[in-house]
This record gives structure tokens, sequence and C-alpha cells, in this order.
């Protein structure tokens, strides 16, 4: 194509630096599939041929095998009360406990203990003390005292309180949950004896997520036995609530996780425009688990067992690259510090299998985000579940109240359900087209729908598939495990035995939820005992009164029963009529935390005071404002600093290839209008930076809600914007420029 003449040179030195250009010397994704193409992880470190996963089971805890093993029997017996009846612990026998764990633990290798608590910022935290001191003679000697086991002061300073402490008095406390078992968790030279404890203030008030779920158990167990004893059960000395979290979560190859600054900060991609797949070919769910994927989980399930988290199921999840795992469910308090465990081993283990794990509630749109399916019921401490409708009369009666005590509890409090699963991550996922809607309902399935709506309408007489409804003298149908069909967009369903409440997102704790829950419904069983215990003292017949109050009940709350697709338009107009409320952001949410009702109602059951639930609130709106400011100081870093400089490369590329072509005489078309596209595209792109910047810089006025819903109004849309024209970027630029690994490469090179 070169002619001849000076203007030769200029054209060769020009086309040079095309090539060079278009032939990067390196690209760091490139580079990254390199890695990932040539690498060789160990995937063979677990041989269950060997050792079998049953042995493994609660070796690293102090359960109460090793109790009973090591422990003075009164001792033993003692501490087994506080933690099957939680009994008070007697003072004297703290030091006798405390000896024996040591020795268990340092027989394990334990050469530290710490106690390990929750924090407001709804993560773990632990601060190591060696068992070892130093004596005046030189040597060193190993202890632990009673009182090392039952208390600790962590310097909290630096925990968020929400306003309850103020720096110079940050004092803060941690005190032994001798119902959650100490255990030894390994690390590559030894192990550390780990004690659940729960964190509060000098002045009483608690600062993490333990101690009000403890307090809300409490509640519901007091509640329950009341009603458990209108229908004669004199056994049971308490009622557990039971939880079984389902935990979904994200494995990306981890080349491709340190190249995104937006998944190692925040947790999610902040840029990624769709790929040419996506999870439309339901290709994924229960499909065969990746062999890597498959070691990994193995490798996590081993230190699980040994930590005696029971965990039981594992699949793929419907999103590419998405899984999920299953523990037996366990006592709210022991599966909210098992889940905790579980997500932690499951983050730091990936990195051994060149693995990142996300949590995140939306790690990548427009595929499935990542949730906690709270299975949640209620059990005696003899073993039975209250939420199964079991076989005959008598307990087909003493469920439908349990039941419908829990429907009660969701149709009047569901904005409180609602608050407890907001976040900036979890408004990504409730509300929008695939989690459930922001809007609490219950799933009841057919037969029980009917059989409420039976209920509902007095001493029924209509059969339902051979049995008379009528409360206490008939036989409710038997359940399949799974009632009718399974309904995926319903926030609240019952599955046969329990409730599930679905829109638990997948970071978060779920001691709050289960706080909030396990506080309504006893609040609702308070209510029914109450009626039902002045029915019954006035001579009432027990199931007529039962009759009676259900079908009072299940007026007033039937509202919040739906069947249908709960992602439906007709559902949100249905809902409004029906007077739900629907809180679709975090910010909306926020406000019933300190209204009165909600002070009097968790003031009534002892499970948080005005002031915890003042900080709690507080808490929230800060963490959603930093959460924000995070995410959009990322966007404006990765828009500036990575997206732009290549997409201004691409543009000089361009450039000169429409020149160099036009100098040979070529009418250059399509390079011309991808030119122009793309520099009017950088154009909005570069005022979408600025516009972000400019939001970033300001400073809302007022209160910590007021600052939230400045973020959330402004920032967010700042943010979103600059990602759409990032996205647009993303496909505009060769491929060889872009500088982050794709959702095409990221979800599905494993
Ligand atoms: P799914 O079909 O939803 O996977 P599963 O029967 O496998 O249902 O149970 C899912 C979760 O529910 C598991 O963690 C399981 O332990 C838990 N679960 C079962 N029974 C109860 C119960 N009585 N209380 C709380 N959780 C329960
Ligand atoms: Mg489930």
């Amino acid at each position: 194509m070169l002619g001849k003449g000076p203007g030769n040179l200029n054209r060769l030195l020009v086309d040079e630096s095309v090539r060079r250009r278009l032939h990067p010397v390196s690209n760091v994704r490139q580079k990254a599939l390199e890695l990932i193409a040539n690498q060789n992880h160990i995937l063979d470190r677990i041989d269950f041929k060997k050792t079998q996963l049953k042995d493994l089971f609660g070796i690293h805890v102090f359960n109460e095998v090793a109790q009973r093993e090591r422990l003075p029997k009164p001792v033993f017996k003692a501490l087994q009360k506080t933690i099957k009846h939680g009994d008070p612990l007697p003072s004297d026998i703290a030091d006798v406990v405390a000896t024996a764990m040591k020795d268990w633990a340092i027989e394990g290798g334990a050469t530290h203990y710490t106690h390990l608590f929750q924090p407001l910022t709804g993560l773990t935290a632990e601060k190591h003390d060696s068992f070892v001191s130093p004596t005046s003679d030189g040597r060193a000697i190993v202890e632990f005292s009673g009182k090392e086991l039952v208390q600790g002061e962590p310097d909290a300073s630096s925990f968020p309180s929400g306003g309850l402490r103020s720096t110079f008095e940050a004092r803060g406390y941690t005190a032994w949950d001798p119902t959650s078992p100490a255990f030894l968790l390994e690390n590559p030279n030894g192990a550390t004896l780990v004690i659940p404890t729960v964190f509060l203030s000098w002045t009483g008030e608690t600062l993490d997520k333990k101690a009000p779920l403890l307090r809300s158990m409490e509640a519901l167990s007091k509640q329950a036995l009341r009603v458990l004893r209108l229908f004669g059960n004199k056994s049971a000395k308490r009622v557990i609530t039971t939880v079984g979290p389902e935990q979904e979560y994200f494995l990306i190859d981890r080349n491709f996780h340190l190249l995104r600054p937006d998944l190692i900060n925040a947790g999610r991609s902040l840029f990624g425009a769709s790929p040419p797949k996506g999870q439309e070919l339901e290709d994924q769910y229960f499909g065969a688990i990746p062999e890597r994927v498959l070691a990994y989980m193995a490798d996590c399930e081993a230190q699980l067992y040994k930590l005696g988290v029971p965990v039981k199921t594992r699949h793929n999840e419907v999103a590419p690259s998405q899984y999920e795992i299953a523990p037996v469910f366990e006592d709210s308090n022991l599966a909210t510090d098992h889940n905790m465990l579980l997500m932690e081993v499951l983050r730091s283990t990936a990195t051994k299998y060149g693995l990142a794990c996300y949590f995140h509630e939306k790690p990548f749109a427009g595929i499935n985000g990542s949730g906690k399916h709270n299975n949640f019921s209620m059990g005696t401490d003899t073993g039975e579940n209250l939420l199964n409708p079991g076989d005959n009369p008598h307990d087909n009666a003493q469920f439908l109240v349990f039941c419908v005590a829990v429907i009660r509890a969701v149709a009047k409090y569901p904005e409180l359900l609602r608050v407890t699963v907001a976040s900036a991550h979890n408004d990504h996922r409730l509300g929008a087209n695939e989690a459930p809607p922001a809007i609490i309902s219950i799933f009841l399935g057919d037969m029980l729908q009917d059989i409420m709506e039976q209920l509902e309408k007095g001493p029924a007489t209509s059969t339902i598939q051979g049995g008379t409804m009528e409360v206490g003298v008939s036989v409710l149908p038997k359940f399949p495990k799974d009632a009718g069909d399974r309904n995926r967009t319903s926030p609240f369903a019952f599955t046969g035995n329990k409730f599930e409440f679905r829109a638990v997102g997948g970071s978060q704790s779920i001691a709050e939820p289960n706080t909030v829950l396990n506080t309504i419904v006893a609040e609702s069983l308070d209510f029914v005992a109450t009626t039902l215990e002045a029915a019954v003292a006035g001579g009432r017949d027990l199931n007529k009164a039962i009759q009676d109050l259900l079908s009072a009940i299940l007026k007033d709350s039937k509202k919040v029963l739906f069947n249908g697709d709960g992602y439906s338009e007709d559902w949100h107009k249905e809902a409004e009529k029906r007077g739900l409320p629907n809180h679709r952001n975090t910010i909306d949410s926020l406000p019933v935390i300190i209204r009165k009702d909600t002070v009097d109602l968790f003031a009534k059951y002892k499970v948080y005071n005005a002031k915890e639930l003042e900080s709690r609130f507080n808490i929230l709106c800060e963490s959603y404002v930093k959460t924000i400011q995070v995410e959009a100081k990322l966007t404006g870093f990765m828009g500036k600093n990575q997206i732009l400089p290549a997409a201004i490369r691409y543009q000089g590329q361009l450039a000169d290839s429409v020149n160099a072509t036009k100098a040979a005489g070529v009418e250059p078309a399509g390079s011309l209008d991808l030119l122009k596209t793309l520099a009017s595209t950088i154009g909005e792109f570069t005022k979408a930076l600025h516009h972000l910047e400019h939001e970033l810089g300001h400073q809302a006025e007022g209160s910590l809600h007021h600052h939230a819903k400045h973020c959330r109004e402004k920032l967010l849309v700042a943010m979103n914007a600059v990602r759409v024209l990032g996205d647009k970027l993303e496909t505009l630029i060769a491929d060889d420029l872009w500088p982050l690994p794709t959702y095409r490469e990221m979800l599905f090179i494993k």
C-alpha cells in the first residue's frame, strides 16, 4: 500500500507506533489468563479414604464429650445445666472449667486464647492472648484462670457503638457465652483457643449482636412455654428457636480478583458489561461441580466438621460460579456463631485453591445475587418441633396455634423484618427481579392456605382430603415435606415444618433477623397465651377458645398471606391495596427502628432498650454512608485511572488509523463512525465522572439519616451513570486494551 516520496517515512513511523500499540508488550488480563491456564493447584489435601468425615466431627470443640472427660462430675453437671436449661453459672466453677479447657487446648497445639465477639460491624472480632506468663525467676508458666475465661476487656474504642460510648470512655468487656462451645482454630504453627463471648459496655448496654439474640431466645422460650402448658405439656423446660441458614456464595479465580479493585475493596463489581452468556440457559443450577471447587468444598467441610459445624449439603446455584452450602439446623445462637465461622472458613480457604470467595448480596449485575435462606422453627428441649403439623388432632391444634402466631407476628411487624435485612448491599438484591421482593408476605402452599381460610371462617365443617376441619378434633391432612409447590419468589415461606426467611443477605450476620423474628413471635405467643389463659380461667373450652382466637387473628393477618408470584407487577399493586409496606431500599426501611411502638416492643421483652435501638439505627445509617462512599470513590478511581486511559489509547489508535487510511486514499467509513461514537462516549463518560466527583465532594447537612439519603439520591445515581457509560466503553474498546477482567471471563473461566 505504501507509495513513494518523503511522506512514506512518516507513515512508516505512524504504522510502527500503531503496531506497537496494537500489540502491547504486556496486557494484565492476558497475563492473568495465562496464569490460570498454567496453574497447578494441589487438590488432594484431604483424604477421606484415610480419615472418614464422621471421625472428624467436633474434634476441635470443647464439647459435651470433652467436658465430661475432663471435668469433675459436679462441675460438669452444673455447666450442662447452664448450657441446656439456661441456668446461671455458679461462680466457683469457672476456675475448674478454665483449667480443663486450657489443658485440652494446649494438647491440641494452642498457644493463645481469644474472646471471640460479634461487634456491630457485622463481622467477628478477636484479640489473642498467650497462655504463657513470665515468672520472676526468669522462666515462664502456662496459666488460664476462671476470670480470664469468663471476662475479657478488649480495647473497644474502635468498634462502632452508634453513640453508646464516647471514645474517652470506650471500655467494653466481653463475657463468656457457655452455650456456644469453645473451639480450637488451627493455624500453620499451632492453634488458638476461641471462646465465644457477648460484648457489652460497662454500663451494660449491648455492643454486639449476640446478647440481644440470646435475650430474644429467652423471651420466646418464656411465652412459648405458657402456650405449651395450656396444651398440658408439663415436661418441656425450654423452647429453643432453631435455625438452618443456607449460605450462597461466589467463587472466582483469584488472578481475576487481584485485577479488580472493586471486588477487592467493595466485594462487588462496579463495572462490567453483560456477558454474551449469563444464567439464561439455566445450565449451572445443580450442575456438576468443577473439580477445583469440589476439592475446595471438601477442604472447607473437613475444617468445619472438626469445628463441629454440621454442614450437610452443597451444590451449584443458579448463577454461573455461584454455589451453596447448608448445615443441619441448630439453636439460633449456635447457628449464628457457626454461620460466622463457616463464612470465615470459606473465605480463608479460597486462597489456598487460587480462588476468591464472595458473600456480597450482588457481586455481579444482571445475574442472581447471594442470599442466606434463614430456615426458622421452634422446638422443645425434649425434641418436639412446634411447627411440625404432626399426625394427630392434638398435634394439629397446637401446630395451628404456633403457626398462626408466626403469621400474626409477620403481619403485625413486616417493617421490623424488612429492616433486619436492609443494607446498601442487599438493596441491589431485594426488589430486583430475582430475589424475594421487599414486600414481606408469607407463602403457605395451597393446602395450608386452604386450612387457614377455613379456620378464619369459624368452626368449619367442610372436608379436606378425608378429614373435617375443626380445631382439636379433626385430622389435618398429612403434609408432604414440601407442602404444595416450591415458591421461590416469597420472602417468607412455610416449607413443611419450618418457615424460611429468604430476604436475608449473603454477607450479613443472621443474628438480627433471628433476634427480631424471635421477639415478634414471642409477642404473638404472649398475646395468644394471655387470651387463652383468660378464656380457660373463665371456664371456656380450650378448643372453642382456640377456634375463636385463630379465626380472629386470621381475619386481621390474612393480608400478609400470598401464594402467587412475588416478582409480578400485579402483586406490587395488590400488596399496595392490602396496605402492605414496600420499603424498596435501606433508607426508607430504617426509621422503624426508632419508632415508639418498636421501642416499646423491644423494651417489653427486654431485648433492646431505647438507647440500644438508637445506636443501631445510627450504625446502620453510618455503614450505609460508608459503603456508598467507598463504592463511589472506587468508581471514580477505576473510571478515571483505568477505563478512561484505555479508552483514550484506543481513540488515539483509531484516529491514527483513520488518518493513515485516508492518506492511503481509502475512505475509512467504519473506523470513522467508531471513532465518533467512541469520542462522544468518552465525552459523556468524562462528564459523568466530573459529576460523581462533585457529589463526592458535597457534604450533606443534618442527621446521619439525612446524609445516608443524600448518598442514595445523589451519589448512587451518579455512580450508576458512570457505570452505564463505562460498560458501554467496554463494548467499544479493543479487547486487548481493556484493563479489567470481564464478566465473560470471571464468571466462566474456572
Ligand atoms: P431445602 O429443600 O430448602 O433445601 P432442607 O430440608 O434441605 O430444605 O432444609 C434446608 C435447611 O433447613 C437446612 O439447613 C435444614 O437443617 C433446615 N431445617 C430443617 N428443619 C429445621 C427446623 N426444624 N428448624 C430450623 N431449620 C430447619
Ligand atoms: Mg431452602
